[in-house]
C-alpha cells in the first residue's frame, strides 16, 4: 500500500511509562485503562496490547462496538454504557461486562440471567449513573458485582464537589456485594489515596494529556504528528493566503504548505495559531486551516523543502492552550487518513 502522506509517530515506551506513573501514583489501588473511542484515537487494540504488556488488567470502553473489537486479544473489558436490548447477545457472551447504569438495565440483566456485571452510581454528576438512594434502598441486592464505581465531574480542579462525590461513594462501603470499588480518572488519581478505592481509571494521562499542571513533569507525549511539505512558494507583500485571505503578508513572505487539515482533526482553530517543528524551528501556521491543507511561515527555515517531513507541534496542554479545544478533542479528533507508526 502507498506510504501516507501522513503519519502519527506513537511512542511505546511512553505510553507504557504514562501507565506505571498513574499505577504508581495509585497507591494500593489498581489502575485500569479507558481505551474508549478507540484508544482516544490511537488505535484501542495497539493501545490495550502495550497497556496489558505493562501490567494493566482492567480495560474500559463505551459500548459493545468497541468491546467486540478489542474481544480478540482476550482482555478484562467493561462497557461503560451498560447494556440495550440489542447488546444482550454480547453482553451474555461473557468477554465483557457491562457497566449498569440505570434500573432498566439492572432490570435487563437480572431478567436476561447476566452473571457478574459493574454498575455506575452517580454521586452528583447528573450524567450516568443509579442514584445513591435507589442502591441505599436495595435495587442492586443480590446481583454480582465486580466493580461499583462512580466518577468525578471536577476532578481538574480544586473544587469541594470532588469531597462530597467521595463521601457519597464510599458511604455505599459494604452495601452492595461489590469486590471493588472505583472513582478516579486521570486527574482524580493526583486527589490522594481517599480518592483511589480500589481500582483507578485512566484515559487522557496514559495518552500524554496533563489534565492538572501539576502531573506535567511526570507525564510524557505520546503522539506526534508529522505531515510533508507539498510545495514551497514566496508570498509577495501585500498578496493574501488561503481561504478568504483573512493572512495578508507583510512582506515578502516565504511559505510552506503541508497536507494536513481539519479532515484530520487539525481543527481551524489552529488557525494562526498553530505551529511545526523543523530542524530546530518552530514555524507558525499562517492563515486558514483547509479541509487538507495548512501554510506555515517558512521564512527562517531556507532549507525547507517540498517532500520533507515536519513535526506538528501537539504538546497536548500547550496546543490545548493555543487552539481552545480540549485535550481530549485533541486526542480524539485525529482521523484516519495518518499511518498509525508505533516505535
Ligand atoms: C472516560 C472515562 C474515564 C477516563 O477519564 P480521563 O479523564 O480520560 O482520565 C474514566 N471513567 C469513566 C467513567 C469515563 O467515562
Amino acid at each position: 500500500m502507498t506510504p501516507s502522506p501522513l503519519r502519527l509517530l506513537l511512542d511505546t515506551a511512553a505510553l507504557q511509562h504514562n501507565w506505571r506513573t498513574l499505577a504508581a501514583m495509585s497507591g494500593r489501588a489498581a489502575c485500569g485503562a479507558a481505551v474508549k473511542a478507540d484508544g482516544y484515537g490511537l488505535g484501542a487494540r495497539e493501545v490495550a496490547t502495550r497497556l496489558a504488556e505493562a501490567g494493566c488488567r482492567d480495560f474500559f470502553v463505551s459500548n459493545w462496538r468497541e468491546a467486540e473489537h478489542l474481544a480478540p486479544l482476550g482482555l478484562q473489558l467493561s462497557v461503560l454504557h451498560g447494556v440495550r436490548d440489542e447488546d444482550m447477545p454480547a453482553a451474555l457472551a461473557g468477554f465483557a461486562r457491562p457497566v449498569l447504569n440505570t434500573p432498566e438495565q439492572v432490570e435487563r440483566w437480572r431478567v436476561g440471567g447476566g452473571r457478574a456485571c459493574d454498575v455506575m452510581v452517580d454521586t452528583g454528576m447528573n450524567r450516568l449513573g443509579l442514584s445513591v438512594t435507589d442502591v441505599e434502598a436495595g435495587a442492586l441486592d443480590g446481583l454480582e458485582i465486580e466493580t461499583l464505581m462512580s466518577h468525578l465531574a471536577c476532578a481538574e480542579e480544586p473544587v469541594e464537589m470532588n469531597r462530597r462525590q467521595r463521601d457519597a461513594l464510599a458511604g455505599l462501603a459494604g452495601r452492595t456485594n461489590a469486590r471493588r470499588m472505583s472513582l478516579a480518572n486521570s486527574a482524580g488519581i493526583a486527589l490522594g489515596p481517599d480518592y483511589h478505592f480500589d481500582l483507578t481509571r485512566p484515559g487522557l494521562a496514559l495518552y500524554g494529556g496533563v489534565p492538572r499542571p501539576d502531573m506535567g513533569a511526570r507525564l510524557r507525549q505520546v503522539v506526534r504528528p508529522q505531515a510533508q511539505v507539498l510545495q514551497r512558494r514566496r508570498v509577495p507583500a501585500g498578496d493574501s493566503l488561503g481561504y478568504n485571505a483573512t493572512w495578508r503578508a507583510p512582506r515578502d513572505t516565504e511559505v510552506a504548505i503541508l497536507n494536513i487539515g481539519y479532515a484530520d482533526g487539525y481543527l481551524r482553530a489552529f488557525s494562526d495559531r498553530g505551529s511545526i517543528e523543523w530542524e530546530g524551528s518552530t514555524l507558525p501556521v499562517i492563515g486558514r486551516v483547509s479541509m487538507d491543507l495548512i501554510a506555515v511561515d517558512a521564512s527562517i527555515a531556507p532549507g525547507l523543502r517540498e517532500g520533507d517531513w515536519v513535526a506538528i507541534a501537539f504538546d497536548l496542554p500547550g496546543q490545548s492552550a493555543a487552539s481552545g479545544l480540549s485535550q481530549y478533542e485533541l486526542l480524539t479528533g485525529l482521523g484516519a487518513r495518518y499511518d498509525r507508526l508505533w516505535s
